[in-house]
């Protein structure tokens, strides 16, 4: 039971410390909100620090090329402006009212968050790897030698690796990791990629010049003694193969699971949350949400669409927690609590 007694208060809780989340942290500032985040993952960043940090993102406004835990660590400076306070490490577990008509959100560790308004930012909920099927030994080096995301491309020098996929994560680390790896092998079940066709024919130089080996097939076995991989057995139309490997990398998508959102009283469609396109609330009244989670008619699932709900979002936020007073655009070039706050900010810190 929630002790709302002990519960830390602000004006918006945000549940999700994506680059939406990131991004809503700070358009609640800028209306003077102060926030308070809470994620499951022990770091900031969502999907782009855990599944592709080292890509480089090419379609946010003005800038060319990002690289995605760049991007993650340009939005968290930018956040800070605004002080905004991160639980990390804890999911939101669940959603009350109070009787004056707040929120109070509870987390699986434990803490206690009232506010007038929250923001779901969640993504696709609790993302999990899909796991290779029928594959012996697997949860002896799952975690270790068998892995779903790459954190770390240098973490990978000198290593053998097999990726096992056929879609644009596992041909982009394939080709991303081909010049720090000693060996690159993609195993897929199909001679086709699904991978974007401009991945699929750099992948394709790759492996005319001897950078990229392709299998077709299925990995079916693990080899060494547990945490260290030796080789994998690939299963293949020509029979069974043994390709030495410290490393296997599995990319066959992720599982989207509501996890706790489902009991949270907001209607749900297909896992999503509907919300009007005016101020990005939910069926609950002060509850929001942006991001990927939102859905609407039109919705692009980028990040970029994600900015602006958290600006629409941010807006109808200071409308309920400031009744009566019309929220005002101001232009930050000729604000003065952008100046203020920006300099001592613009060192950079992260939470
Ligand atoms: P997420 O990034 O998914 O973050 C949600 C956060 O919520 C997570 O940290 C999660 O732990 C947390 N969370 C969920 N449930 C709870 C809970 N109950 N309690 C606490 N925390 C919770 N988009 C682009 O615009 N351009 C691109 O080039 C691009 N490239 C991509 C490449 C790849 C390989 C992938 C996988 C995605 C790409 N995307 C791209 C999509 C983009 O990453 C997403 O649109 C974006 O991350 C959505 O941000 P978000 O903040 O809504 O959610």
């Amino acid at each position: 039971m929630s002790d709302r007694h002990s519960a830390r208060h602000s004006d918006a809780i945000i549940i999700g410390a994506g680059p939406c989340g990131l991004f809503a942290a700070f358009q609640l500032g800028v209306h003077g909100l102060r926030s308070q985040t809470v994620d499951a993952l022990d770091r900031v960043g969502g999907q782009c620090i855990e599944l592709y940090p080292d890509k480089p993102i090419y379609d946010i406004p003005a800038c060319p090329a990002i690289g995605a835990a760049e991007l993650v660590e340009k939005l968290t400076i930018q956040a800070a402006c605004f002080s905004p306070v991160y639980h990390m490490g804890q999911q939101a577990t669940s959603l009350e009212r109070t009787s004056d008509g707040e929120w109070v959100v509870t987390t699986d560790r434990g803490l206690v968050l009232q506010a007038p308004v929250v923001v779901v930012a969640a993504g696709g909920g609790s993302f999990t790897p899909k796991t290779p099927p029928n594959l012996g030994r697997l949860a002896e080096f799952e975690g270790g030698a068998v892995r779903y995301a790459v954190p770390n491309l240098s973490a990978h020098a000198g290593e053998r690796i097999v990726i096992a996929g056929g879609g644009d994560s596992a041909v982009d680390w394939a080709i991303a990791l081909s010049p720090v790896a000693t060996e690159v092998v993609l195993v897929h079940q199909r001679e086709e990629l699904r991978a974007q066709r401009h991945s699929a024919s750099r992948l394709q130089e790759l492996v005319e010049e001897g950078r990229v080996r392709r299998l077709t097939g299925r990995v079916v076995d693990l080899h060494g003694a547990a945490p260290s991989l030796e080789a994998v057995t690939v299963h293949g139309k020509d029979g069974r193969t043994v390709v030495p490997a410290d490393r296997l990398l599995v990319f066959f998508g992720f599982i989207m699971r509501e996890g706790p959102l489902a009991s949270f009283g907001f209607e749900l469609s297909e896992g999503l949350i509907p919300v009007d396109t005016e101020r990005f609330e939910t069926s609950l009244p002060g509850v929001f949400a942006i991001g990927d989670i939102a859905t609407y008619p039109g919705k692009l699932k980028l990040i970029l669409s994600g900015f602006h709900e958290a600006a629409l979002m941010a807006a109808a936020a200071a409308r309920r927690c400031r009744p009566g007073e019309s929220p005002s655009t101001e232009y930050s070039t000729s604000s003065p609590l952008f100046r203020e706050r920006t300099q001592s900010e613009l060192g950079g810190r992260s939470p």
